[in-house]
């Protein structure tokens, strides 16, 4: 699976602590970020992650391309409600774009956890029979 991890500033030390205890389960999947939120996981644990631009230069964008073209499978996006973002209007068109595509999309913590044991308990299979369903269009 495609994992898109993204976290505004005052949750980057949130998405640290996620990552790292949920490393076992991420390292299985391939993962994305927003440049400084990867940065910071990659520094903090051994994952790999393929970094786009900083959020408010274009990574939710970016993000949201891949989900455009139904790329991406799960986006945890740990946002910070209480600080205004200069990227407003992009972090919406991802939010947008993944009810569009029917992308599970965690805003929080909490929620962020539910999507992670269901992705371990393999409740996520049916985004692979997507991802089987369009390669079979592309091929026809
Ligand atoms: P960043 O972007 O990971 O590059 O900080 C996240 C955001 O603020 O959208």
């Amino acid at each position: 699976m495609k994992i898109a991890l993204i976290a505004h500033d005052k949750k980057k030390d949130d998405m640290v602590r996620f990552a790292t205890a949920y490393e076992p389960i991420l390292s299985q999947h391939e993962l994305f970020a927003t440049g400084t939120t990867g940065l910071r996981i990659m520094e903090a644990t051994s994952l790999k992650i393929h970094r786009f631009q900083s959020g408010p230069l274009g990574g939710d964008q970016q993000i949201g391309a891949m989900v455009a073209t139904n790329k991406m499978d799960i986006i945890l996006f740990f946002r910070d409600p209480l600080t205004a973002q200069p990227h407003e209007p992009d972090v919406s068109a991802l939010m947008r774009l993944s009810d569009v595509y029917q992308i599970p999309l965690a805003t929080n913590m909490a929620s962020a956890e539910l999507v992670i044991h269901a992705l371990s308990r393999n409740d996520l299979h049916w985004r692979e029979i997507i991802h089987d369903k369009e390669e079979g269009k592309r091929k026809e």
